[in-house]
């Protein structure tokens, strides 16, 4: 298979993420892709939709969970409402998990991810961190049994965290969506000595760029075109040949769905992957 193929975060109806029409427009060959809303998860859109991924000539690579509620506005905010840390949406966004698993079952696609939250730092025997993990390992359980595996996306934990926690799971269909810029729009850590730290559960990955906040983990740091932050492009792919990493490289573009803006921004990430990709691969 192709090493490094080119990919976009996209989306139906649901999110932030590039129209179809878009990708296909610039020749991306892969897709992860945003789960449609609950009322649009039917089998007859499913059909129509890998009818459409078909005649693109598009691979669906990964698809991922989203809810009802969550608000990234700020990052007290994103503590508060995202994933499935939030105690009182706990239980019905896992059974939506779920259900989002089925619907990529339908769709073909073995991987589902999701942003967990803000996972507690106090570890097990913490109601709250047991929670978590418990609801986890339901989720690793059900894509199991679907054959599927379920990636986490990286940013709200440190790389230490992150390890412990994936650690205290336990189930080997539990992998890691690595997110550079997350690393520097939440302030957990420098992204490159990050990848090195968790490469090993490394499955797919964004490309998304970011430049640090004045006062990282209080406030947003700034996310920006690919290539204009402080990830390093050139090193980011570096590190991931270096790990062993040759999977879709995913750009994620946090821009509203203006089809004009999206191809000029998604294009010029493409170019720089591209004369990258010529130059590390
Ligand atoms: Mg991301």
């Amino acid at each position: 298979m192709e090493k490094w193929p080119i990919g976009v975060f996209a989306s139906i109806d649901a999110g932030l993420g590039v129209k179809l029409e878009v990708a296909h427009e610039l020749g991306v060959p892969t897709i992860q892709l945003h789960a449609p809303e609950k009322s649009t998860r039917t089998q007859e859109n499913a059909d129509k939709f890998l009818a459409k991924l078909n005649e693109m000539g598009i691979r669906l690579t990964c698809v991922f969970g989203g809810f009802e509620g969550e608000s990234y506005a700020d990052i007290p905010t994103t503590q508060k409402t995202i994933g499935l840390v939030p105690e009182e949406t706990r239980a019905a966004r896992t059974a939506e998990m779920k259900e989002i698993a089925d619907f990529a079952k339908i769709l073909g696609c073995d991987v589902v991810a999701l942003h967990l939250g803000f996972i507690p730092h106090s570890g097990i025997g913490d109601p709250l961190y047991d929670g978590v993990l418990n609801v986890t390992r339901e989720i690793c359980d059900h894509c199991q049994a679907n054959g599927q595996s379920l990636h986490l996306e990286t940013g709200q934990e440190s790389a230490d965290g992150l390890l412990q926690f994936l650690g205290d799971v336990d189930r080997n269909n539990l992998f890691v969506n690595f997110d550079p810029a997350n690393m520097i729009l939440y302030g957990t850590g420098e992204p490159i000595e990050a990848l090195r730290k968790i490469g090993h559960f490394v499955k797919s990955v964004h490309c998304k760029d970011g430049t640090w906040a004045d006062n990282p983990g209080e406030e947003w740091g700034r996310e920006v075109p690919l290539g204009e932050g402080q990830v390093g492009m050139a090193d980011y792919l570096k590190t991931l040949k270096e790990i062993g990493y040759f999977g879709p490289l995913t750009i994620e573009r946090e821009i509203p769905q203006e089809p004009e803006r999206q191809k000029a921004e998604i294009g010029g990430a493409i170019e720089l992957l591209n004369r990258l990709k010529s130059e590390i691969l």
